[in-house]
């Protein structure tokens, strides 16, 4: 039985002002950060339907049904139940970011364990937001920039010189010391001044442009905030859309901007370091650091699997476009290089072109419709799909295949085979 989901919108004020609206209901007009899908307790996914009668075949839908879990059909009541009980293994999220998340790291599955234990004890400060490892993939679905990894430690230190205050995190980083490097520019007393060369000093380093335009990002957002001079240590990477980075727990990380697809193992567990009205918690952040995990940019064709090593994930983008339609190629040329917008009824041209991809049984998987619709098919019928709907199946479930004249995202568990 095939069960399918709605999306659950955050409203972080970093998010795009309706920069989700083609997939959550509409337009807000506030901030749409992100939008999940699957079972974490912060913002588990409303059940829409859980047999092939009654779908919805739009987003408009998508909202009404959202409205009232105690409305739904028996069967519906039967597939949330049992979401709930299997455990879903992985979120996934549509993500819209106007401006830089915060610097954060995300803690490996034994930190995450323990500390998730110790902050049971009455009393006891409230770190994480579950017991689980939190390692991500973010593919991108326009244009998207981020802080991923370290810098080369020469061009951190390159960069840093030219900020006079920061010159006793330049001696730690010349030691390799980059934890209490960062404890010293997290402790700047003359922070605005340090934090408005940023982008002087990345420019007279030799840096390229558009990595000195994101530091002029960072800076124009939080003017006042010492996190900033952390992306001086952070790798910049620019993504083109259908391409994406693996992000390992352990890795930290500050996406820029742009609008993408998010997989991850089921958590919420982000230790902040800077870029961000919210508590930051440093000791814990730099504890989480771990340098044997390394991050991936992974440049792929639509229709290819973005399989990172050490995953326990896969993705794969399924669009009429990987199928050579030329229409929509011209079409993605005029409009600008970005997936994942809504573009209104497509010609029966490109119906002819409907692309198909396979969701084989003995894994969770997940089929997100992020352009148009699609339909899942097993053994047991075909459901439909309208944009911004997911279907999910469990392990136990048959094979699945997927058509879609649009685009769809599908996400495959690979944990049991790591
Ligand atoms: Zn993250």
């Amino acid at each position: 039985m095939v069960t399918v989901i709605g999306g659950v919108v955050k409203d972080y004020e970093w998010g795009i002002i309706d920069g989700l609206a083609p997939w959550c209901g509409g337009a807000t007009g506030r901030p749409q950060a992100e939008l999940w899908f699957g079972a974490h307790p912060s913002g588990p996914s409303p059940v829409l339907s859980a047999d092939a009668a009654a779908l919805p075949h739009s987003a408009d839908s998508v909202q009404c049904d959202a409205n009232g879990v105690a409305n739904r059909s028996p069967a519906v009541l039967h597939a949330a139940s049992l979401l709930d009980a299997t455990g879903v293994p992985l979120l996934v999220k549509l993500l819209a970011a106007a401006q830089p998340l915060s610097v954060q790291v995300h803690p490996r599955a034994k930190l995450a364990d323990d500390w998730w234990e110790a902050q049971q004890a009455p009393g006891a400060e409230q770190i994480l937001a579950d017991a689980n490892e939190k390692t991500e993939l973010l593919v991108a679905l326009s244009e998207f920039e981020a802080f991923v990894g370290w810098r080369p430690l020469a061009e951190a230190i390159s960069i840093l010189s030219g900020i006079p205050g920061a010159r006793d995190a330049v001696r730690l980083l010349t030691l390799g010391d980059r934890p209490s490097a960062i404890r010293s520019l997290l402790a700047l007393d003359d922070r605005t001044e340090s934090v408005r060369l940023l982008p002087v000093a990345a420019k007279a380093a030799g840096l390229a442009p558009a990595d000195c335009a994101a530091f002029e990002m960072v800076v124009r957002v939080y003017p006042g905030d010492r996190g900033a001079l952390l992306t001086a240590l952070l790798a910049h990477v620019s993504l083109s859309p259908g391409s994406a980075v693996f992000v390992p727990a352990g890795v930290p990380h500050s996406y820029i901007h742009g609008l993408g697809l998010e997989v991850m193992t089921t958590s919420d567990n982000v230790l902040r370091l800077g870029l961000t009205p919210k508590p930051i918690f440093v000791s814990e952040a730099l504890d989480a650091l771990d340098d044997t995990a390394v991050p991936q940019v992974i440049h792929v064709e639509i229709g290819e699997a973005i399989r990172p090593v050490g995953a326990p994930f896969e993705v794969r983008l399924v669009g009429a476009r990987s199928a050579g339609n030329d229409a929509d190629a011209q079409r993605s040329t005029d409009e600008g290089s970005t997936i994942g917008q809504s573009r209104g009824p497509r010609s029966s041209d490109s119906r002819d072109s409907a692309a198909t991809g396979h969701l084989p049984t003995g894994r969770f998987r997940l089929c997100l419709a992020i352009e148009g619709s699609a339909t899942v098919t097993t053994d047991d019928g075909t459901v439909s799909l309208g944009q911004g709907t997911a279907a999910v199946l469990v392990a136990a479930e048959p094979t699945a295949t997927v058509s879609t004249t649009g685009l769809v995202a599908l996400v495959l568990d690979r944990g049991a085979s790591l």
